[in-house]
């Protein structure tokens, strides 16, 4: 039964008390919040700190591929999680910003924006991503009004619908496949040429409902209470132009929210960390999870999965690193 006196004791004071922790988590989205689920049923020492819980799930209207949830709001599922590790009393540090890590010997140095720093012993990076944007006029105003930045997630919404991918790499082509049993039309615009790789360009050829448009900037969004469409350049003959449509899937790639650790972490090409099947870093008793790593789907629950995956990894690492000290 959820009781709202834990609220009380989540606050900065208590998180204040304790002088080294076993395990410090960094994100309250789905990665982070099921870790510290883990983690303190796992009897470790566990707190969370966190600029907003729930992360991108704030940003999204439905849910509908979370299994036991046939339709749920994003912000219902993060109030659910995090209903749940409440029920825990993990001690969570809300409203903040990490702003630096420091490894010390074999411990880490966390410091925070409101002035104070926490020292753990092993510590989880759970800060995910953004969708990289177009940043284009209309785009923000009619963002989950037609503008949506996940196919996997959004492209049911779109049946019968004639709608625009925007970008010319693996994951616009993975959008345009993703779309196809369910909507009537699909136009894929891209600035430049394709980079996506031959095997997925070669399904674009059995598809009769898309029409393919390179060379081709979107300069805006537009629309009243839905977007109705976009304005595009082309770029051969220095034209705009108006397409008509009743959505625009966004796929030009995310940001990894990896800068805290990327200097002292291995990462790939695109800043995403690289971890381990056990989710551990380059360095030791440093963890990372969900979207900021490198795993290529982005999705509430492979992050949850590996927020968990990761907690019960650290237990396992205290145990053989201070052996019940
Ligand atoms: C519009 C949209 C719709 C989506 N729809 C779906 C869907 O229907 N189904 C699905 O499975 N997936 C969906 N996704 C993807 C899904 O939301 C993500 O994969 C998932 O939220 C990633 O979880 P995460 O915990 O790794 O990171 P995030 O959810 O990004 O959480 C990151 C957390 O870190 C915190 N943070 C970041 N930096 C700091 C810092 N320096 N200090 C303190 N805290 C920090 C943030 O405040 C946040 O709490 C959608 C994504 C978007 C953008």
């Amino acid at each position: 039964m959820f009781n709202f006196s834990i609220d009380k004791k989540t606050q900065s004071s208590e998180f204040d008390q304790i002088k080294k922790w076993d395990f410090l988590v960094v994100g309250g989205g789905p990665a982070g919040l099921n870790a510290a689920l883990y983690a303190k049923r796992k009897g470790l020492k566990v707190g969370i700190i966190v600029n907003e819980i729930g992360g991108q799930l704030n940003n999204t209207t439905w849910v509908d591929n979370y299994i036991g949830f046939s339709m749920i709001e994003g912000e219902e599922l993060s109030n659910k999680f995090l209903d749940h590790v409440k029920q825990l009393e993990v001690p969570i540090l809300k409203g903040v910003y990490v702003q630096g890590i420091e490894q010390v010997k074999q411990d880490f140095n966390v410091s925070v924006s409101n002035g104070k720093e926490y020292t753990t012993k092993t510590l989880l990076l759970a800060t995910g991503g953004e969708p990289r944007k177009l940043g284009v006029t209309g785009e923000k105003e009619f963002t989950n009004k037609g503008v949506t930045y996940c196919a996997t997630c959004d492209a049911p919404f779109f049946k019968d619908k004639h709608v625009i991918v925007a970008g010319g790499g693996n994951s616009a082509v993975e959008g345009v496949i993703d779309l196809v049993p369910w909507a009537s039309k699909i136009t894929l615009v891209h600035r430049s040429q394709f980079r996506a790789d031959k095997i997925l360009l070669d399904k674009l050829n059995d598809i009769d409902k898309l029409d393919i448009h390179l060379e081709t900037q979107i300069i805006s969004v537009v629309g009243n209470e839905q977007m109705t469409g976009i304005q595009a350049l082309d770029k051969h003959t220095n034209e705009k132009k108006l397409i008509k449509a009743d959505g625009l899937l966004i796929e030009i790639g995310t940001e990894a929210n990896s800068k805290l650790i990327k200097d002292i972490v291995e990462t790939n090409e695109r800043e995403e960390i690289k971890v381990d099947l056990n989710q551990m870093t380059s360095v030791p008793g440093l963890f990372a999870a969900g979207d900021v790593t490198e795993q290529p789907f982005k999705q509430i629950i492979i992050s949850a999965a590996e927020g968990a995956k990761a907690a019960l990894a650290v237990n396992q690492y205290l145990i053989q690193i201070y052996k019940g000290e």
